[in-house]
C-alpha cells in the first residue's frame, strides 16, 4: 500500500511512514493511492461473517501487503475485541452502538487498531515511541486504553483541568504502566498548543521519538470503516438492505470512514451528518463556500470543531466535486436546546438514554426521514456511552443509565496525575526529566 498527500498526489509514502508521521510536510492528509473495490460476492454474503472477519477482509484489501495477513489477523483479533450492535428502536429507526469498547466511545476502534499497528512497526531495539496527545475528553481515554500495555510505546496525555467528566478523567488517570496523565491548568486549546510546540521542537525531537495519536492518522481512519460493513451485515441478516447512516460529526473522521466504505462498494443509500452549532460543513454543503470559524462550546463538546480536519479527505474522495458530495451527504445543525430535546425525546419515546452527540444524530436522522420518506432502514450512530456526559443529561434519564461493566470499579482506582501550568518550558522539562 502507498499513500499520497491530498496536497501533492505525486508524493508517495509507505503505510508505515504515514502511521508514524500522521501529517505530510505539505500539511495535506494521507489518502490511499488506490481505494480497493471489494469483491461483490463478499458484500452479497456479508451477513455470513463476523465483525472480526469483516474487519480483516476490509483492512487487508486497503493495506495490501504492508502487513502480512497472519500478522494483520492477530492485530485485528486483539484490537476489535468488542461488539458494535445495531438495535432497532422501532420498525424504521435503528441505532448502531459504538460504545462497547474500553473507553465507551467509538474512538476505541481507531485508537486500538492504531496502537497495535504502531507497536507492530516498532522493531525490537527501536527507541521507545513517545505518543503525545491533547484531549478534550474522549480521544485521550481511547488512546490511553488503546496503548495501555503495548510494548515499545509510552503515552503522555494532556487534558484541561476541570473540563472533562468524571468517567473521562478516571479513564485518563488510573492506568499507570506506560500511560502518563498531565492535568493542565488551562483550556483544551492550551493543551493542543503545548503538544504542537513539542512536535516542532528540534531539541526535544532529537532526544525523544515523538509521534502523535492525532485523529487524522490513517491508521485511525481505516478501522472506522469496519463497523459500517458490520452494521450493513446485521441489517442484511434482518432483511433490510437499504440503509441511510446518520453520523454525529465534529472532525468528520467517522463519517469520512463511512464514505470510504461506500467508495469500496458498501451499498449505502445516503449519509447524513449531524452537527452542533459548529456548522462549517453544513454551510459548505449549502453554498459551496468552505469558511471555517473558531469553535463554539456546546453540550456535544467532542464535536466542537470549527475547521473539521478530515473534511479535505472527503473532498478528495469526491474529486473536489461539491455536487457529487451533495448527492451522497446531507447535513443538519442543532443547538444545545434542540440537543436536549432530542435526548428527552429518545428517553420518553424509546426509554433510550443517549449522550448529546448521539441525540444530534437522532435528530438529523429524523429530519432526513421527514424530507425523504421511503423504504429504508435509518441507522444513527451512537458514538459514546451516556455515562461519559453526566452534566448534559437530565436527572431522570441519568438514573436510568446502566453503567457499563467496569465503570464503577474505575472510581476505586488510584489516580496518577501530574499537574502543570500552561508553560511550554515546564512541559518540555517534564518530558526530558522523565525519559
Ligand atoms: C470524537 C467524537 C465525535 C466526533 O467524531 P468525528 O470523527 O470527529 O466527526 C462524536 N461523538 C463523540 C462521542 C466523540 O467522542
Amino acid at each position: 500500500m502507498k499513500l499520497y498527500s491530498t496536497n501533492n498526489k505525486d508524493l508517495r509514502v509507505s503505510f508505515q511512514d504515514a502511521v508514524f508521521h500522521s501529517l505530510p510536510q505539505d500539511k495535506g492528509l494521507y489518502m490511499p493511492e488506490q481505494i480497493p473495490t471489494l469483491d461483490p460476492a463478499f458484500i452479497r454474503n456479508i451477513q455470513q461473517y463476523s465483525l472480526q472477519e469483516i474487519a480483516f477482509h476490509v483492512a487487508h484489501a486497503v493495506i495490501g501487503d504492508a502487513i502480512p495477513a497472519v500478522d494483520l489477523k492477530v492485530i485485528i483479533a486483539d484490537a476489535i475485541n468488542f461488539d458494535a450492535p445495531v438495535k432497532f428502536l422501532d420498525a424504521e429507526q435503528a441505532v448502531l452502538e459504538l460504545f462497547h469498547g474500553p473507553s465507551y466511545a467509538f474512538k476505541d476502534f481507531g485508537a486500538r487498531f492504531m496502537s497495535r499497528v504502531m507497536g507492530y512497526f516498532s522493531k525490537q531495539g527501536d527507541q521507545l515511541l513517545d505518543v503525545l496527545v491533547a484531549t478534550s475528553g474522549d480521544t485521550g481515554g481511547a488512546v490511553a486504553l488503546g496503548f495501555l500495555g503495548v510494548e515499545g510505546t509510552r503515552v503522555t496525555i494532556l487534558y484541561p483541568k476541570g473540563k472533562v467528566s468524571k468517567v473521562q478523567e478516571e479513564q485518563l488517570t488510573t492506568n499507570g504502566q506506560n500511560i502518563r496523565a498531565l492535568e493542565v491548568d488551562g483550556t483544551f486549546d492550551d493543551c493542543q498548543a503545548l503538544v504542537k510546540r513539542a512536535f516542532n521542537d528540534e531539541e526535544l525531537n532529537s532526544s525523544l521519538r515523538l509521534t502523535s495519536a492525532n485523529s487524522i492518522n490513517i491508521a485511525r481512519l481505516i478501522p472506522q470503516t469496519f463497523y459500517y460493513f458490520w452494521a450493513y451485515a446485521q441489517l442484511k441478516s434482518q432483511g433490510a438492505d437499504q440503509v441511510v447512516f446518520t453520523v454525529p460529526s465534529g472532525n468528520f473522521g467517522n463519517i469520512g470512514a463511512g464514505l470510504l466504505a461506500y467508495k469500496m462498494g458498501l451499498p449505502v443509500k445516503h449519509f447524513v451528518a449531524g452537527t452542533n452549532v459548529n456548522d462549517t460543513v453544513p454551510r459548505f454543503l449549502q453554498d459551496g463556500q468552505y469558511v471555517p470559524k473558531p469553535s463554539v462550546q456546546t453540550l456535544a463538546n467532542a464535536m466542537d470543531v470549527g475547521d473539521p480536519s478530515n473534511w479535505v479527505r472527503i473532498q478528495d474522495l469526491f474529486d473536489q466535486d461539491v455536487d457529487a458530495i451533495r448527492a451522497v451527504v446531507s447535513s443538519y445543525t442543532y443547538n444545545d436546546e434542540e440537543t436536549k430535546q432530542g435526548m428527552e425525546e429518545l428517553f420518553e419515546r424509546y426509554h433510550y438514554v443517549a449522550c448529546p452527540h448521539t441525540a444530534i444524530a437522532y435528530l438529523a436522522a429524523k429530519q432526513y426521514r421527514k424530507e425523504h420518506d421511503g423504504n429504508y432502514a435509518s441507522v444513527f450512530l451512537s458514538t459514546a456511552h451516556p455515562c461519559k456526559f453526566p452534566d448534559a443529561i437530565s436527572a431522570e434519564a441519568f438514573q436510568a443509565i446502566q453503567l457499563p461493566e467496569g465503570a464503577s470499579a474505575l472510581a476505586e482506582k488510584e489516580r496518577l496525575v501530574t499537574e502543570i501550568e500552561v508553560d511550554y518550558e515546564a512541559f518540555k522539562a517534564y518530558l526530558l526529566a522523565n525519559k
